[in-house]
């Protein structure tokens, strides 16, 4: 009989529909190919794993106690299916009612489960609206009943007229909302971030900015910000500095590009030496430098301890000559064009011949550097002689925190937890900083703070340790005396 044979057709297709609708807890043990579940896992601050949403109606494990709540949902709206034909389910706009199929069909098992009364027949109240329901359509569902229009996503706020959705505690949503508002998107390439091979959605996590990114992006020639570390992502522009570095518009917006445009801040930081009573008697020359040149400059020094591979800056020793950036480039393309440099020979005239910095840094992290540099200088000048490199550059970093600490506004950027660089900000590189300049400046303490090298990490969290406890002055006297930190 073809009529009864359609019937069962839209018979098992409303069993497949309600399953998923219900019962996607105890279906799932059963579905071949069904990914196993895990609860969030945590691999370290960078590499992060955690698992797909774990509520998902269709594919999800569930608690007993929800498994109890959704079994006698189905009892109810089954009780109440049978004895109103129309009165249980979606009939969003189509006359071929499934649940009728459901009662034409004489082999019909329903109900699984022994009908009882949840309320008097004929009254209920919408969980959303709060209404009586009467005699119309009406949605059960974890234990409460709805208006069709009255089922809303908790994510968008319109109504669910799916067939599958998730839930989440009480509230449901649209599958593609959930999704949106539980997996993770690349903050590179903007897609949802895959799941590896066990079924798990890996992937790396900047520890400052949360920039949250695909591990592949580590390996595919993404271009990195040399200052802040952030990816570029595919609706962002970087910079090419041209000497193998890029740089983001954040970052580029306080940039620092020749060795004139530096003079300002390098007077700054010396006037915040001489502040504190630690004036540098001697003018050491200060130039700014594209990175081969600092390399160079590296190898030409017979001492010193190197902050690799991302050394900024160098307090020189030796005689050299060095080839500083005279003229700062311009924007050209996607990269800078029409830099000039000009090798300079450069003279001993006490401890200290000069000071190089990377150009291109933004003004705060420039300063950083300027100020740790600085630092090794006054200890030069000042006869400190042979400190082990956890005092020396534990010493000079904490200046270097120092001074950043002094330069940004607490609270300022705080408030802004926006990982992806902006584009557009007002930022003024003389008196007040913009939101966005303030934030790096947070980010720069954040990494001389949480730096894992022993001599730039470890040395800073002793010498900051015994400077809160015992002030810089008495620190630098018990340096000078003992070549290490008063404990
Ligand atoms: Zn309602
Ligand atoms: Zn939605
Ligand atoms: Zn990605
Ligand atoms: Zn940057
Ligand atoms: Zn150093």
């Amino acid at each position: 009989m073809s009529s009864s044979s359609s019937a069962y057709e839209k018979r098992s297709w409303f069993m497949r529909w309600l399953s998923k609708f219900f019962k996607g807890g105890s279906s799932n043990r059963g579905q071949a190919g069904g990914t196993h579940h895990r609860p969030p896992q945590f691999i370290g601050d960078e590499n992060m794993v955690l698992r797909a949403p774990v509520r998902s109606l269709d594919n999800r494990s569930r608690t007993d106690k929800e498994k109890e709540e959704l079994d006698q949902a189905i009892s109810i709206s089954l009780a109440e299916g049978l004895k109103k034909p129309i009165g249980f389910g979606w009939r969003p706009n189509n006359e071929d009612d499934h649940s009728k199929a459901v009662q034409d069909d004489p082999h019909s098992s329903y109900p699984p489960y022994i009908p009882r009364e949840y309320q008097p027949t004929g009254y209920r109240v919408c969980g959303g609206c709060n209404r009586d329901i009467g005699y119309g359509n009406y949605l059960g569902c974890m234990g409460a009943f709805f208006h069709p229009e009255c089922f809303r996503c908790r994510g968008c706020r319109y109504p669910i007229t799916e067939h599958e959705f998730s839930l989440s505690g009480k509230d449901a949503y649209h599958k593609t909302c959930f999704k949106d508002l539980t997996h993770p998107k690349c903050e590179v390439c903007l897609q949802f971030i895959p799941t590896n091979g066990a079924g798990l959605i890996e992937y790396r996590c900047h520890p400052f900015w949360s920039q949250k990114y695909c591990p592949v992006h580590e390996h595919d020639n993404t271009a990195r910000c040399c200052s802040c570390e952030r990816l570029e992502s595919v609706n962002t522009r970087y910079v090419s500095l041209g000497d193998g570095r890029s740089l983001c518009l954040d970052c580029m917006e306080s940039a620092i590009m020749d060795t004139g445009d530096c003079q300002p801040l390098y007077h700054t930081i010396r006037d915040y030496y001489e502040g504190m009573n630690m004036k540098l008697d001697q003018q050491i020359p200060m130039l700014l430098v594209e990175k081969q040149a600092l390399n160079e400059a590296i190898v030409g020094e017979k001492q010193g301890f190197h902050h690799m591979p991302e050394t900024r800056g160098l307090c020189l020793s030796e005689e050299q000559t060095v080839a500083s950036i005279q003229k700062k480039p311009k924007m050209g393309g996607h990269g800078l064009i029409g830099m000039r440099t000009q090798p300079q020979k450069l003279t001993r005239r006490c401890e200290v011949t000069a000071i190089l910095v990377l150009y291109g840094l933004p003004r705060l992290l420039t300063g950083a550097v300027l100020a740790h540099e600085l630092m090794h200088s006054w200890l030069r000048l000042k006869g400190y002689r042979n400190l082990n490199p956890e005092v020396e550059e534990g010493i000079c970093q904490v200046l270097s925190h120092m001074w950043l600490e002094s330069e940004i506004t607490p609270c300022l950027g705080s408030s802004s937890t926006s990982a992806a660089p902006s584009s557009s900000s007002s930022a003024s590189k003389k008196g007040g900083k913009s939101r966005v300049e303030n934030k790096l400046g947070e980010f720069f303490m954040h990494q001389i703070a949480n730096d894992t090298s022993a001599a730039y990490g470890g040395g800073f969290r002793a010498a900051n340790a015994a400077v809160n406890m015992y002030g810089l002055r008495r620190t630098l006297d018990h340096i000078r005396l003992t070549g290490s930190f008063p404990m």
